[in-house]
């Protein structure tokens, strides 16, 4: 028989009731006991949709409080001594670590989050001590959260973070200088003593997750794996067996590494189908491939006839007993259940599957595939019609964004001139003065904007009234700037909930959900606009609040765009036609926007690219060089249909470039604004290396915090600046929006920045 399994489920449940509980936890409006107790019901209710769904393997202990990571770190010992000193109790120790603690004489910063693979959850980065030591949890939550299970009659498959992944993800803790993949021989007596008392409370099978392989890794980590694993089967009997998993990419160049004596290997399918006869060939005589073929990172219906035929082709090479099969990846990157969504067109409702729908689809595909099509016809039936209705709807097909892609030139990609022309005119035209100071775009989002637009949105005020209210805050917000003397101006974005959103909801081509929210860190949820066919540009979606704001401003006004990547990144996209076409569409309805703005008289237009980085594909070469191509095209085609004195600016928040400068560069922004207050002014000196001739602004100061940078600090770091850039290349801006921050601290902030920018500019 042909298990089906799953990797992980999303914890939020179906109402985000885990965000809410933690959120009351924290508020102190809900008892531990109850926060608990909330975690377990929220369990038990997920265990039971996936046996309901009939999937054979059922995971736990992918529930996690905040993060799966964490966890691990509080039950391996591996929490750095300022977070254990302090004698909390551990669901405090755990929640400190993860987002920091000030309470009670406690004052403790949170570890570092970063971005899972290249996935928007984010983890916590595990940091180690040169001395470190291991030592497992007394009550380890696996062994628990197993035997909870188990009490509810289900027995389940433990997922654990691999060690050999654990100790990569990590990092040495802030002085320390210790390698963490030196620790693994005194990591690995922990994993023996967990795995042991997994077997002893009755589990079978664990999950050992690690995705590190398909990374390029250093040949040290690489070479870590097949003794590491060669240590766990010599346990035998001792452990559950292992089911070595990894996904979100290909592992064929790390299959030399890929442990023989393994009960099972889980490779990702969807991503990388075409590595499954690699990996079949590597396998140990023995080795369970378990083939990944329903999408744990996308909202798509699998499409039955090719995820089984994809199956049919593993069995016939190695039997029906050795394959099993499963999701490509946890479902945790995918909204909870498609049930939730009583406002979505059927039409397009009909395409999608969330998490609960995914766990019927592997329990459909092993049936199947085990006892023959024949006892799922209705199920393939159904799914071929909808596949085919998806494939032939007009709302996924434009013959019109078709043509028009086809009719792209080389020069859509290129502006009128080369950067010295087209700076010279906007110098003309704009008249600005040295170390000009602007910001990036959003200024602080008050509670009376989110009320104004909730009752919009329910209709409780006009569209009119709205309208009105907007162009007050847009006033308030061009007065604060003139008072502040800043030298380009922006309106503020006050009509925007989300950069994406607002746009996708004013394109054509992008579906939304009401309930499809997908935990992003700790308590964070994003809901993300979904891609569903080609994309056009009905109407100008910024130009009227633009315009109005150009009328009532003095000084030059920059308009605000989310660029192609971006708002590609921040959806779920196709799947059935290439991301840069998607890309490509986006930047087409971009550009007509551009041009409309500067028709309306917005001579500065800014087109933030934040999401750039994150896309790059997770390995270098080939791939990476592909995407940063079409990535920088998209961008490119969408800025390059103006005239050469109006000025294209770009942000992104972060500064690490030196791995693709190349393509920063080729982007050809008139004026980039990056992240930089936090890291080292000599990341600049990238751009002095490189000769980089057009204009930056380097954030002068961290907007995430509420602190007030004073004029000398910001003065420091202009001067720090000035060591690598020439001073008629710098603007002096913050690092980012200020959408989050209070007004008394914005103004304050700016004013300091000002300021420093005056002083400099008297002294040259
Ligand atoms: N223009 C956006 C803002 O100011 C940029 C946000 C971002 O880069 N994440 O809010
Ligand atoms: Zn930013």
């Amino acid at each position: 028989m042909v298990q089906s399994s799953i990797l992980g489920f999303p914890r939020m449940g179906v109402n985000r009731d885990l965000k809410k509980a933690t959120e009351a936890y924290w508020g102190g409006k809900l008892s531990q006991e109850d926060l608990l107790a909330e975690a377990k019901r929220l369990r038990l209710a997920h265990w039971k949709i996936q046996k309901d769904a009939g999937v054979d393997v059922i995971p736990s202990n992918d529930f996690a409080l905040y993060d799966q990571v964490l966890a691990h770190i509080q039950d391996f010992g591996v929490a750095p001594p300022r977070y254990t000193k302090h004698g909390l109790n551990p669901v405090d120790e755990y929640f400190a670590m993860g987002r920091g603690h000030q309470k009670d004489g406690v004052d403790v910063q949170s570890l570092e989050m970063v971005k899972w693979f290249d996935s928007n959850y984010h983890y916590v980065k595990p940091t180690f001590q040169d001395n470190q030591t291991f030592k497992l949890n007394p009550s380890p939550k696996a062994v628990n959260e197993f035997n909870e299970a188990k009490e509810a009659g289900i027995i389940t498959r433990p997922v654990i973070v691999g060690p050999v992944s654990f100790l990569h993800l990590g990092k040495a803790d802030r002085d320390q200088k210790v390698d963490p993949i030196d620790l693994l021989e005194k990591l690995f007596p922990v994993y023996e003593e967990l795995l042991t008392k997994l077997k002893a409370a009755g589990a079978e099978t664990v999950q050992i997750d690690e995705p590190i392989l398909v990374y390029d890794l250093p040949s040290k980590t690489k070479d870590a794996f097949k003794p590491t694993y060669q240590k766990f089967a010599a346990l035998g009997d001792k452990i559950p067996k292992i089911v070595f998993a990894t996904y979100f990419g290909d592992i064929v160049h790390n299959i030399d590494a890929l442990p023989k004596d393994i009960h099972a290997v889980h490779v990702d399918l969807v991503r990388n189908p075409e590595q499954m006869d690699t990996v079949i060939s590597a396998l140990g005589p023995k080795t369970i491939l378990s083939a990944g073929v329903v999408d744990g990172r996308n909202i798509w219906k699998v499409n039955f006839k090719t995820a089984i035929e994809k199956v049919e082709a593993a069995i016939q090479n190695i039997g029906k007993d050795r394959v099993i099969v499963a999701t490509s990846s946890s479902l945790l990157h995918t909204p909870h259940t498609l049930a939730s969504e009583k406002k979505l067109d059927p039409e397009i409702a009909d395409w999608f599957s969330f998490a609960s729908e995914k766990a019927v689809e592997v329990a459909v595909i092993a049936k199947a595939v085990t006892e023959g099509p024949a006892s799922v016809r209705e199920q393939l039936e159904a799914n071929a019609k909808s596949v085919q209705a998806r494939a032939t709807s007009k709302r996924t097909n434009d013959p019109a964004v078709k043509e028009r892609q086809s009719k792209i030139k080389a020069s859509d990609f290129n502006r009128l001139s080369e950067f010295p022309t087209r700076i010279a005119a906007q110098q003309k035209s704009l008249n600005l003065p040295l170390f000009p100071t602007t910001t990036i775009g959003s200024f602080p989002q008050t509670k009376e904007i989110r009320i104004q637009r909730n009752k919009f949105t329910k209709g409780e005020i006009t569209s009119e009234e709205y309208e009105k209210f907007i162009e007050k805050e847009i006033q308030e917000v061009v007065k604060v700037q003139e008072e502040l003397d800043l030298d380009v101006y922006v309106h503020g974005e006050p009509e925007r909930n989300d950069m994406v959103q607002y746009f996708g909801e004013r394109l054509d081509g992008y579906a939304f959900t009401t309930h499809a929210w997908v935990q992003s860190y700790g308590s964070r949820c994003v809901r993300p606009p979904i891609v569903v066919g080609d994309i056009s540009r009905p109407a100008p979606m910024t130009v009227k609040e633009s315009k109005y704001a150009v009328s009532i401003s003095k000084k030059p006004m920059k308009g605000m765009l989310t660029g192609p990547i971006t708002c590609l990144r921040w959806s779920f996209p196709r799947d059935d036609v290439h991301q840069s076409v998607q890309a490509e569409q986006l930047a087409l309805a971009l550009r007509d926007e551009v041009v409309d703005l500067e028709a309306a008289g917005v001579f500065v237009i800014q087109v933030d690219e934040p999401a750039l980085r994150e896309g790059l594909p997770l390995r270098a070469g080939k791939e990476r060089e592909a995407y940063l191509d079409w990535a920088v095209k998209s961008f490119r085609l969408s800025v390059s249909g103006v005239q050469d004195s109006t000025q294209i600016h770009s942000h992104f928040c972060y500064s690490e470039f030196q791995d693709f400068f190349h393509a920063i560069a080729a982007l050809d922004a008139d004026v980039l604004s990056i992240e930089n207050s936090k890291s080292d002014a000599k990341l600049l000196k990238v751009f002095v290396d490189e000769a980089y001739p057009r204009h930056i602004g380097p954030g002068v100061y961290d907007i995430h915090s509420p602190r007030v940078p004073s004029e000398q600090e910001i003065k420091d770091r202009i001067g720090e600046m000035l060591v690598h850039l020439k001073p008629e290349q710098l603007w002096i801006d913050p690092d980012c929006g200020l959408k989050t921050r209070q007004w008394s601290e914005t103004k304050a902030a700016l004013t300091n920045m000002v300021n420093a920018a005056k002083f400099y500019r008297e002294k040259y």
